[in-house]
């Protein structure tokens, strides 16, 4: 049979087509500080199409890649739907990563245009020199002559436009081009290199599309929803949520850049969230301040929470003291980015200790990806929740190779080839799958501790050590040891005021964890270091400990 469905492409131009009319009411709300501004979706689409004129007449004709350098607000959004839908490619810079790496990833990519918030024009001019390639800066937001003139000197700068400026005056419509590939990319993210440099993914829009589909269906996203996108645009491919929002009809509240608690539980309450996503610091930090702040958070059902292992001490209490559902979800920027989201099934007890197991694991695999574990001789793992392996994942959401401009150093390009697999992703984390595909990660494949002839999960560590009520964050990393070759080092924060000390810590944990598994090394730290992106730093903690920066105090 030859004759089936028609042909019509997954572009992201049908999604923004379709969520700016069919929900023209929807709104983009950004936090300002004192309050916020909106725009509706059909302004959005209307903007949408103002930006892809002006983009056409600075030269952006084909697959160029346009660079952003934002917080999340409703200019970034506009990007992120009027870049593919024109046939270029966005590129999401993280504007946390240290200098010398933006300058990679954005000249690896060849950002032609950056996309600037007016609040991070100074940093950015101080890159600019660095990145021949840029020749048009669009700044969203007013800036003062020195920072202009900072970003005008380079030689290589054509022009600096003001976003507004830019916009006005181009027609409200765009006719977007139908002849895409859908197979063709549509935007890029870059993963922090492990050991070589970062690595970038390039997405497709098919697999944008199926992927946002599928990712609002796993969380169970709705229309009307109001979504609070704490996970920044250039996370990830921001888990989804702009094409999600578009798909299902859902309003997103950004918080631009008001990431600490106090806003956040603002914005809950006085913009009426209904669902939120973010990595587990951004949700601990709420916690600890609705403590002493309380807030209405009535209207928000639940809270997903990825990118690290959610501490199963903060979901429950969130959900007795606030009657929030964390969902926990694992991906990889690789996996645009989702693969696995805790969902309980319906036979279990809410509330019960089966429930809870399930809603702490990782996650069950979502409709479109594959996970099978590799065991240490390579031989293929059983689902039985208990053989340990590393997980391999395949999807039509799942990169098949990193993005290569071929100027990599052998070194990267040995690193990038490493990942696959016949034809399956190494994902580097380490755990079991049980029989009706729920994951539990035990650790990355390079946090493993080996202690003896014993791994000890460093996961299970920090989680049992953050279940004390006086930890407010704990990280566990292998250090080295004369008689067991590694054994773990626990660093701790104590809730501010407590008289708790590590002794106690230890000797609570003693009656809850095997005797081998206990650190015989603890060091009580101000605030656990993170990534760019939120997690914990481990890196720098075994740097600090090898440098002798840390104070440790040895308990046996
Ligand atoms: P980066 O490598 O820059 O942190 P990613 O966000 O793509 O970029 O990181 C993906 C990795 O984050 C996964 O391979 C996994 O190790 C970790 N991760 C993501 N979600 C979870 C989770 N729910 N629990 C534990 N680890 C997670």
């Amino acid at each position: 049979m030859d004759s089936t469905m028609q042909h019509t492409p997954l572009l992201i131009s049908s999604l923004l087509r379709f969520g700016t009319t069919v929900f023209a009411e929807q709104k983009v709300i950004t936090w300002t500080g004192e309050g916020a501004r909106e725009l509706t979706y059909a302004e959005v689409g209307q903007r949408a199409a103002q930006l892809a004129h002006a983009l056409r007449k600075l030269g952006i004709d084909g697959d160029q890649r346009v660079g952003t350098f934002m917080w999340n607000n409703a200019e970034h959004l506009i990007t992120y739907l009027a870049v593919p839908s024109m046939g270029a490619v966005l590129h999401a810079l993280n504007i946390r990563l240290f200098p010398p790496q933006i300058v990679y990833v954005a000249t690896h990519a060849d950002d032609r245009i950056v996309i600037v918030d007016n609040t991070l024009a100074k940093p950015f001019s101080g890159l600019l020199a660095h990145l021949p390639g840029v020749q048009h800066v669009i700044v969203n937001g007013s800036i003062d002559d020195e920072t202009r003139a900072a970003l005008e000197a380079p030689e290589h700068v054509v022009a600096v436009h003001d976003w507004d400026a830019l916009l006005e005056g181009e027609p409200t419509a765009y006719d977007w081009p139908e002849d895409l590939d859908e197979n063709s990319a549509s935007s890029m993210c870059y993963t922090s290199g492990t050991t070589g440099n970062p690595k970038g993914v390039a997405y497709s829009h098919r697999s944008n599309y199926l992927h946002a589909v599928t990712a609002a269906l796993a969380l169970g996203a709705k229309q009307g929803d109001r979504l609070l996108v704490v996970v920044p645009l250039f996370h990830a491919n921001a888990w989804g949520f702009p094409y999600l929002a578009m798909a299902v009809g859902a309003s997103l509240i950004m918080p631009d850049r008001f990431l600490q608690a106090a806003p956040l539980a603002a914005m809950i309450e006085r913009e009426k969230v209904t669902f939120g996503a973010g990595v587990p610091t951004i949700w601990n930090d709420l916690l600890s301040y609705l403590e002493t702040n309380p807030a209405d958070l009535s209207t928000c059902r639940g809270l997903v929470v990825g990118g690290a292992a959610a501490p199963p001490a903060m979901m429950k209490a969130f959900q007795e003291e606030h009657g929030i559902t964390i969902i926990h979800a694992w991906g990889m920027t690789e996996m645009s980015p989702i693969g696995t989201v805790a969902i309980p099934p319906t036979t279990v007890e809410p509330g019960s200790d089966e429930y809870w197991r399930y809603a702490a694991a990782q996650g069950r695999l979502v409709v479109g990806v594959e996970g099978r574990l590799v065991g240490p001789d390579d031989s293929i793992a059983p689902w039985d929740g208990e053989s340990v392996g590393e997980l391999e994942v395949r999807g039509p959401w799942i990169t098949r190779s990193y993005y290569a401009n071929g100027r990599e150093s052998d070194v990267d390009r040995m690193e990038m080839e490493s990942k696959f697999h016949d034809g399956w992703l190494r994902t580097g984390d380490v755990g079991t799958l049980s029989e009706d595909a729920f994951l539990v990660l035990t650790d990355r494949a390079k946090d493993v501790i080996k202690s003896g002839g014993e791994w000890i999960s460093s996961v299970d560590l920090e989680n049992a050590i953050m279940a004390h009520p006086d930890v407010r964050e704990a990280s566990v990393v292998g250090v080295p040891d004369d008689r067991w070759g590694e054994r773990p080092l626990a660093s701790v924060v104590l809730r501010a005021g407590s008289p708790t000390t590590v002794e106690d810590v230890r000797e609570w944990l003693a009656g809850r964890l095997p005797k081998w598994m206990l650190p015989e090394r603890w060091a009580v730290i101000d605030e656990v270091p993170k990534t760019s992106v939120g997690k914990f730093d481990k890196k720098v903690l075994r740097k600090r400990y090898a440098e002798g920066e840390l104070e440790v105090q040895t308990l046996a």
